[in-house]
């Protein structure tokens, strides 16, 4: 078995998602060393924002616990959070990685007992659900999150209340005055794993996301369907806290359309089933609309499919809506568009419409591969190459299932990458 010891056989993945998780603990458990470099202060991406998977309809907690247990029981992965790489020079088997490693304000003594919480009384509008509901300055963003250390907002961490929370912590890990480090790293391969951010709604002109408060995301969605989200797992309407009760679904909101996000993310038609069922299963006297242009639930979705199918308060409508207004007295959004397979015109009220956004590679924005001779797809996407491999969602939009399947072939190439620099 490789010993991966030597500091040059270090395998750095960028990104601490199901994907970067995935890589890291593959290639450490066959004897690698790995550096895991995560930009937010907790690991789990997108998939801890998940209420439930597709297709069993079960807890995304579970399956990042196990990856957590599988990293803390191995000491050949090293975690940095709050942490971007900012250069890499060099080539395949012998990169230097500059990383920035931004102040989390509370130190590793954090036992999440939450007592500086309590005592604080700046409160933010919560990033972790989309800006919805408040949450304190001094924070983790769920229970399960890990490293299960507290963080404070740099800006709040510059305030007199912040060095009072000092005093609060029974065991003084509060620490205002913590300041970024600059360290360079000696790796031999990368594995880009920095995945998605939701489309843009608000770029959807007619649909008037941002605009109508009843019209949502499914990523918004997805929290306030979550018994820890903003409205306690409770779906209402933004506007004015009622059950909704009677939700459309808009299949490729902005999807495959040349003048938004060109692809199609794969995902969507499936979160939208999901979030079906979320919906049918809170209320039962609910009914549920899905607009789509093409259904696409591949190989073993198709069973999902049907069992969602089989509901027959949800109802099918080929056709992508033209626009939505709103009822200036009820605010409720109104679809309006035309049945593709009928040729019959609709304006149809709701509750609550939400956008199926597709998943946009972060990065083609914010997350680009700090390398010179890095490659990009058209839409953005990372193209392996050299000592550098992407995987999950960085490489193509995926599911959980394909983003791991990828991110254990990433693991693999990177191995062999540091295999041939070590002989
Ligand atoms: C509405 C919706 C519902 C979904 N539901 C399901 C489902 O039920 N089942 C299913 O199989 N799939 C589902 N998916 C797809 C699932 O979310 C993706 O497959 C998964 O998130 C891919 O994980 P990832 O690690 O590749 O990317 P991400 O989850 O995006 O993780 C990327 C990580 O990289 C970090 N990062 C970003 N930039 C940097 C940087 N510069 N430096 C360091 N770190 C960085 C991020 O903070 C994040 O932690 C859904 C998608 C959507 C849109």
């Amino acid at each position: 078995m490789a010993d991966g010891q030597a500091a040059g056989q270090t395998i750095l993945v960028v990104g601490g998602g199901i994907s970067g998780l995935t890589t890291a603990v593959e290639a450490a458990e066959v004897g690698y060393h790995v550096l895991l470099v995560e930009k937010s202060p907790h690991f789990g991406g997108r998939v801890a924002q998940h209420n439930k998977y597709f297709p069993k309809l079960c807890s995304p907690t579970c399956g990042l616990e196990i990856n957590y247990q599988r990293i803390k029981n191995n000491p050949r992965i090293r975690l940095m959070t709050l942490a971007e790489v900012e250069n890499i020079t060099g080539s395949a088997g012998a990169y230097t990685a500059r990383i920035r490693q931004n102040p989390r304000f509370v130190n590793q003594k954090c036992t999440a007992c939450g007592d500086c919480a309590k005592a604080c009384q700046t409160e933010v509008a919560n990033p972790y659900n989309f800006g919805l509901g408040k949450v304190k300055a001094i924070r983790h963003d769920h229970l399960m999150a890990f490293p299960s250390h507290y963080y404070m907002d740099p800006d709040f961490a510059a305030t007199e209340e912040a060095q009072k929370l000092v005093a609060v912590c029974p065991v003084g890990a509060i620490e205002p005055g913590m300041q970024a480090t600059v360290t360079e790293e000696k790796v031999a391969s990368i594995v880009w794993a920095t995945g998605w951010k939701p489309y843009d709604a608000e770029k959807i002109m007619p649909y008037g996301f941002g605009r109508f408060a009843n019209v949502t995301t499914n990523m918004r969605f997805e929290r306030m369907a979550d018994k820890f989200g903003p409205t306690g797992g409770k779906i209402t309407r933004p506007s004015d806290g009622k059950e909704a009760k009677n939700i459309a679904f808009i299949q490729c909101a902005g999807s495959r359309d040349h003048n938004y996000l060109p692809f199609c993310s794969r995902i969507c038609c499936l979160a939208s089933m999901k979030q079906a069922t979320y919906v049918r299963s809170q209320y039962p006297d609910s009914k549920v609309t899905i607009y789509y242009i093409d259904l696409r639930a591949m190989d073993r979705y198709e069973s999902f499919q049907k069992m969602v199918e089989a509901d027959t308060e949800v109802r099918w409508i080929k056709s992508k809506p033209a626009r939505i207004d709103e009822d200036p007295k009820t605010g409720n959004p109104i679809v309006v568009g035309e049945n593709t397979l009928t040729g019959v015109r609709y304006e149809e009220p709701y509750d609550l419409v939400v956008l199926a956004t597709g998943m946009e590679p972060n990065s083609a924005t914010e997350a680009k591969v700090p390398m010179s001779d890095a490659q990009y797809d058209e839409y953005g996407f990372v193209v392996s190459g050299g000592g550098l491999f992407s995987s999950g969602c960085s490489s193509q939009p995926n599911d959980v299932s394909g983003s791991v399947q990828s991110s254990t072939a990433s693991a693999l190439r990177a191995i062999q990458t540091a295999v041939n620099a070590k002989g």
